[in-house]
């Protein structure tokens, strides 16, 4: 059993970003614990400014801070709109984190994302990876900002002494996603691709890439439960992986996909498009420790997330 060092009991919780796949997933977590919980929804708040996010906190002081919000898109929309994706994710980390310190916020989770570690580095990889190697060109301009945000925990802690910790999931899914062809990520583009199939009577679905790819999935429903745990019983500077360590191809992943909608056709990859990382699969050992592993297996997770887009 972990030993507890901090308790989220009775405190005032604010998840920045909390209509995202994360985000929505870390408020259904929290209703079986006994937080309040903040609001500040995006029609309300900007976190890409400054000021209004600075004085949001100034006024309504949490006791933590999740930092779940973010520009977030898969590889495609990663490659189209790099300039967005460093902007915004730069300015919200920056934002939100010096806007918790200067509230006085002495407890701050930081999410990051598995592509900030190099491209190619030894798998599975540990969280020591870090800043040893080039990035994966096309999730550069996301992944620097995902490591700007660590450091700046990093370094609030070092310089303030705040309880700043940077957790580091692996390519997560759920029913919170955002379910688009073109800027989504690799499950809700082809849960998408083969539902559209399948309804217009198609005979086949063109994907992206090689299908060679290896890919670590994480049903989010799973790691909020490791964001709740690593609030209340990790306390370091370095990040902390969380990973589900179940890898599929993207082909494999596919042909899975292909059998939960139903689609019969063919399905056909389109190498002109990019594969992106051959590989990231994280060394999890240290969340392991502390007592949590995912629970649900890639097939049962596709179904639920399947069987609540159908309605
Ligand atoms: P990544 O893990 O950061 O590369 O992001 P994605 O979630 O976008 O996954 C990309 C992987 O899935 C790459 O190898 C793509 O070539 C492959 N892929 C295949 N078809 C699709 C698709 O329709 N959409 C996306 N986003 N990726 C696809």
């Amino acid at each position: 059993m972990h030993k507890k060092l901090y308790s989220l009991q009775g405190k005032r919780v604010w998840i920045a970003g909390q209509t995202g796949l994360v985000g929505r997933s870390l408020t259904d977590e929290l209703q079986n614990h006994d937080v309040l919980l903040l609001s500040a929804p995006h029609s309300a708040l900007d976190l890409t400014q400054q000021q209004a996010t600075f004085d949001w906190l100034a006024a309504h002081k949490p006791d933590v801070v999740f930092m779940a919000a973010g520009r977030v898109g898969g590889i495609g929309a990663n490659v189209e709109y790099p300039a967005d994706f460093i902007r915004d994710n730069l300015s919200m980390t920056l934002n939100v984190i010096d806007g918790a310190h200067k509230a006085g916020v002495d407890r701050l989770v930081f999410l990051g994302s598995s592509c900030i570690y190099p491209r190619d580095a030894t798998n599975p990889i540990g969280e020591d990876a870090l800043l040893t190697g080039a990035l994966e060109p096309t999730n550069e301009a996301y992944a620097i900002a995902k490591i700007a945000g660590l450091k700046l925990c990093e370094h609030y802690r070092a310089q303030y002494g705040r309880n700043y910790i940077s957790v580091m999931p692996t390519n997560l899914y759920g029913g919170y996603d955002n379910f688009d062809k073109d800027g989504g990520h690799v499950i809700p583009a082809m849960m998408i691709k083969f539902m559209e199939a399948k309804k217009a009577g198609a005979d086949k679905v063109t994907l992206w890439g090689t299908g060679a790819p290896l890919r670590e999935f994480l049903y989010a429903p799973d790691l909020v439960r490791a964001l709740v745990l690593v609030a209340q019983a990790y306390d370091d500077a370095a990040p902390i992986n969380v990973g589900s360590g179940e890898e599929v191809s993207i082909y494999d992943l596919a042909h899975l996909i292909a059998r939960v909608t139903g689609f019969e056709g063919d399905i056909v990859f389109d190498d002109s498009k990019p594969d992106g990382t051959p590989r990231k699969f994280l060394d999890s050992s240290k969340i392991n420790s502390l007592g949590w592993r995912a629970q649900t297996k890639l097939e049962a997770g596709l179904r639920e997330v399947y069987g609540g887009l159908k309605g």
